[in-house]
């Protein structure tokens, strides 16, 4: 019997449990180990301080459900994975054995990049559903003394949807509220360009929000790097196409969200083996997703190491997304179960990009295939519909976990949802 150890529990390693539980049956040991009692769905972050979701709509208890599927859950943080022992190492001194480890780990947030960034500063966030919790209280504050507003992604960030989601939810807020005439509104990001998204663009993104942010009076700053925030501060400079400095900005705010860049977790990071982690601590995968220094480790979601897609003036990072991630969760169970049988992996992730991007009322999809151009597909859409979707998206997967549901839904839910725009269309 082999023991199968996933580290991390979120939208890739919840998933992996129960995909890899199915795939292996009763024959194998599959073990979750988690610093979170519960699943949080990241996706609905953004909704969280506006009051469109509330941080406990978000969050599953893992244990039952796991119990419930034959797969041990392990409620502890590691403190190292040990590649050379086979083991996962736990903050309380235990270790965890493993012949096959899959890292799922997500990100670690980097806003001790850039001084002043993050909760611990003076800037909100939405990427983990604790500091969406606190961006709330900041919100309500601003409710009560409104002024402007600066959203956006910091250099180095690669995840750029989440930016575009929350500033557009906020306006649409503000709007309803009537207070959308007191509140200058602007965009800062690394990107090149309004819509590159750290892919280079999909279809008319460039046009679409740029259009969606001239119709709502929000100004930008793109190839903006952010060199400090200071209370109520953003100090910003603009960079040309060669990466020089061309324009300093200083931007009051009365509330602030920006993405920081990510990198690897501590526990992943910090090994001092040769060959798991790039320099950015991210898990080093060849197609199979598998780790080609210690072939008994496979990783998934976030965590791996994907390049850019294209040089920019200021480092762009390429987003890792669900249909992605749900493409390595299912590569993985099945690669892991051709070498339990003793062959070798076969099965490749495809790597396409799926974004629906809410804006409170409306909101822009797209989806490239593959992720890096030239693509097989590209297309981009907007309309209430997106809005619709996005909210089926979370009932579907908060089922999927609360429920235990191996099945992948993306590539379905996906070709439906293109069916649907199609006949709409016509
Ligand atoms: C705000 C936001 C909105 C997004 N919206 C979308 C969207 O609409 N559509 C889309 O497709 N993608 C979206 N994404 C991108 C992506 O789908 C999410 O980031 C997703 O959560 C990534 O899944 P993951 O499993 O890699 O990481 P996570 O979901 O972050 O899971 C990682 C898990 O590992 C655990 N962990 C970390 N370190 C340890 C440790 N040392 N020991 C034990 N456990 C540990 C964490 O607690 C966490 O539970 C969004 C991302 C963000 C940040």
């Amino acid at each position: 019997m082999a023991r199968i150890v996933i580290l991390g529990a979120g939208i890739g390693g919840v998933p992996m449990a129960y995909e890899m539980k199915e795939t292996v049956g009763k024959h194998h040991e599959v073990i979750v180990i988690s610093d979170s009692p519960t699943f949080h769905f990241v996706p609905s972050n953004p909704w969280v301080p506006t009051s469109y979701r509330k941080p406990e709509d978000l969050k599953i208890e893992l244990a039952p459900v796991m119990k419930k599927k034959g797969i041990e859950f392990i409620q502890k943080a590691a403190a190292k994975v040990d590649p050379l022992n086979n083991q996962v190492q736990l903050v309380d001194g235990s270790a965890v054995a493993y012949d096959f480890l899959i890292i799922a780990t997500g990100p670690r947030l980097a806003f001790d990049e850039i001084p002043g960034l993050g909760p611990d500063g003076y800037t909100s966030s939405v990427c983990h559903v604790d500091h969406a919790a606190i961006a709330a209280q900041d919100w309500d504050k601003f409710m009560e003394n409104p002024g402007p507003i600066v959203i956006g992604a910091v250099q180095g960030a690669s995840c750029y949807g989440p930016a575009y989601e929350y500033l557009m939810i906020l306006e649409t807020e503000l709007r309803k509220r009537k207070i959308r005439d007191k509140v200058p509104m602007t965009f800062v990001t690394a990107e090149p360009y309004i819509g590159h998204l750290g892919l280079g663009g999909v279809g008319d993104t460039k046009s679409m929000l740029e259009s969606a942010m001239r119709h709502r009076h929000i100004k930008w700053i793109t190839n903006a790097k952010v060199d400090k925030i200071e209370s109520g501060m953003m100090f910003v400079t603009e960079v040309d196409d060669e990466g020089k400095d061309k324009k300093k900005h200083e931007l009051p705010f009365k509330h602030s969200m920006m993405l920081p860049a990510f990198t690897g977790v501590d526990a992943v990071r910090h090994v001092d083996v040769e060959g798991l982690v790039n320099p950015r601590g991210f898990v080093l995968v060849d197609e199979h997703q598998r780790n080609l220094t210690f072939k008994n480790i496979y990783s998934i979601g976030v965590c791996i190491a994907i390049p850019p897609v294209e040089k920019t003036p200021l480092p762009v990072g390429a987003p890792k997304t669900g249909y992605m991630i749900e493409s390595m969760v299912t590569t993985t169970a099945h690669n892991i179960a051709e070498e339990l049988a003793g062959k070798a992996p076969s099965h490749h992730a495809t790597w396409n990009a799926l974004c629906l991007a809410d804006f409170g009322d409306s909101g822009v999809a797209f989806l490239a295939m593959p992720q890096i151009p030239p693509r097989n597909v590209t297309w981009s859409a907007q309309g209430k519909w997106v809005h619709t979707a996005k909210i089926a998206f979370e009932k579907y997967f908060m089922r999927k976990v609360r429920k235990g549901i191996s099945e992948p839904y993306y590539e379905k839910a996906i070709l439906k949802l293109m069916g649907v725009v199609r006949i709409k269309g016509k």
